[in-house]
Formats: structure tokens, sequence, C-alpha cells
């Protein structure tokens, strides 16, 4: 089992696309979609869901209004000021102190403190996960709640659900489409991946991204490619990316040009190298060719 990463510095370079058109020509993959907090990778593949289940990354506090004397001590020591003196009333007080749930970090401090013990916790619901078939293979995807942020368990429990998947399907390969950026996140998208493939963009910011990015795969010792896509909107640019690249390591392995059916194959729901054969196809098929080159043999399967 491979598991092939790509990601970029920031969202909006490109990468879900080449990841759209790495599934179907790789044929027999399974597919993740890491970037859970922007997921886009379904508008493309268009799965049809075959399980769902809901997603808790920890818990949240509820204050029982039926014990709280509304003394205040755990509105004092909330370090996230998630606690709030509007709950209903009782037969002892006239009203009661609450949790907001979208505030609350779930650190436990209020029950603590709390003499009453009128503070519980329950599993917060923080989004849901599906397994799906595409039109390209199986492709495990989720969709974190409005204002949830716990995306690097979720971001790992993608992965682990996507190589149970390969084991039951007897696939060898994973393309996960990565989280951007190089916060929790991506770290949870890349540690452990056998290869990883950094999308950027010929500007003084896909510079610096691709700088900080390639430093956090060597980090994790994890062998990575770079490919410039809308290479061509830079050609000065491109050159100094690919020769930074080559100095501290990072193989540069394709250029893609711009070209607009990439957008006209977004609108048709289509990876570019199902909408067309020229063009940026043709450099995504090529850049296809030299990154499948680079996976190393298949590794027995390991789940956490
Ligand atoms: S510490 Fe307990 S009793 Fe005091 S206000 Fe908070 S929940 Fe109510
Ligand atoms: S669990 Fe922590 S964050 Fe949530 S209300 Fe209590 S003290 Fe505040």
């Amino acid at each position: 089992m491979r598991e092939l990463v790509v990601i970029s510095g920031k969202g909006g370079t490109g990468k879900t696309s080449i990841v759209a058109s790495f599934a179907a020509l790789a044929q027999k993959a399974v597919l993740a979609d890491c970037d859970v907090d922007a997921a886009d990778l379904h508008l493309v593949l268009e799965p049809r869901i075959v399980q769902r289940s809901q997603f808790s990354g920890g818990s949240r506090a509820r204050i029982m209004p039926g014990h709280c004397t509304a003394c205040g001590k755990c509105e004092e020591v909330c370090r996230y000021d998630a606690v709030f003196y509007d709950g209903p009333g009782n037969g002892r007080v006239q009203k009661t102190f609450r949790v907001d749930p979208i505030a609350c970090e779930g650190c436990g401090v209020c029950a603590w403190f709390c003499a009453e013990n009128a503070v519980e916790f329950a599993p917060a619901n923080n989004g849901e996960w599906f397994v799906s078939d595409t039109r390209h293979g199986p492709m495990v995807h989720a969709r974190l709640g409005i204002a949830e942020e716990n995306s690097g368990k979720l971001v790992s429990l993608v992965r682990n659900e996507a190589k149970k998947v390969a084991a039951k399907r007897n696939l060898d390969l994973a393309i996960i489409d990565g989280s951007p950026g190089i916060g929790c996140p991506v770290i949870a998208s890349i540690s452990g991946a056998d290869l990883v493939l950094v999308v950027t963009e010929p500007t003084l910011s896909g510079i610096h991204d691709l700088d900080r990015v390639t430093q956090l795969t060597k980090h994790f010792g994890i062998q990575s490619l770079v490919c410039i896509n809308k290479w061509d909107l830079n050609a000065e640019l491109t050159t100094e990316i690919e020769t930074n690249a080559r100095r501290t390591g990072v193989e540069a392995v394709g250029r893609i040009r711009y070209d607009r059916a990439v957008t006209e194959a977004q609108i048709n729901g289509q990876a570019v190298v199902e909408h067309t054969q020229d063009g940026a196809a043709a450099d995504i098929r090529q850049l296809w060719s030299e990154v499948s080159e680079r996976l190393p043999a298949s590794s027995p399967l390991t789940i956490l």
C-alpha cells in the first residue's frame, strides 16, 4: 500500500484538479479528500455515498440548569469565554450559567471547579465522513460542521479509513488531496506518507510557500516532488522555483501550462484529462508518468 499526498502552500493552486486527473489516470486507487476545511474533490468526482458516519473530535461542556447555583466560578475560570449568564432559572436562582458549545474547547476546567457537579460532558458532533464510489474508484471524504476546527483529527480519520477501503478492495495506492498550509491538518495529511507532490504557482508567495512546505516534508523525512501550475504565467519565477527546489533536494517533476480547459472541465464536473487530450491535460499526463515512476514498491498496510 502506497500513499501519494498532493499538497500546496496555500489553497487555490490547482491541487484538487491535479488529484482528480491523477484519479482518472491511476484507475486502481482509493482517493481521500483530506482538505476537509475546503473539500471540493467531490465536485469533480460526483461520489455516490455508500457509508455515512458522524465525526466527534472531542467533548463539550454542558451546564445542567437544575444543579447550577449561579456562583459564576465556571465563567471566571473559562479561558475561552464560552460561559454565559443567560441559562434558565431553577427553584433557587432566577438565571443559571450556560456554555456556548461553539466557543467551548472541552478543556474541562469549569467541571473541575464546579462545587455542585453541575457540568457534564457529551461528545460533540463536529461533522460527518463518508465512503463513496466514484467513476474512478472508491473515495473517503468528510464535511466539518460550521465553525468546527478539529480538522487534524478528521484528516487522520479520513486517511485511515481510506487504508481500510484499500485493504478491502485490494487496492495498493491511495491518492490523497492534502490540506494546504503548514498547520496541524497538513501534518496529519503527510505524516507517514510515501511520497508528497507539492503544487505551486510561479509567484513570490509561491516561492515562500514552497519553502515552508518542503521544510515540513523534510522534517518528517518524506520524499517530496514539486510541480509548477500555470508555469507560463511567469517563466522566470518558474525557473527560480525549480532551481531553489533542486538546491534543497526536492525534485522538480513537472510544469502545467495555463489553460482555460481546466476551468471548462471543472464546470462540466470532469477532470481535465477526461475533458481533453491537449494543453494542460497533456502536461498532467506527463506529470503523472513522472510521479508514478517515483512511487515506491507496494509496502505492507498499516492501519492505526
Ligand atoms: S461553577 Fe457550577 S454552580 Fe457555579 S455557575 Fe458554574 S455551573 Fe453553576
Ligand atoms: S470545558 Fe473549558 S472551554 Fe468549555 S466551558 Fe468549560 S472551561 Fe470553558
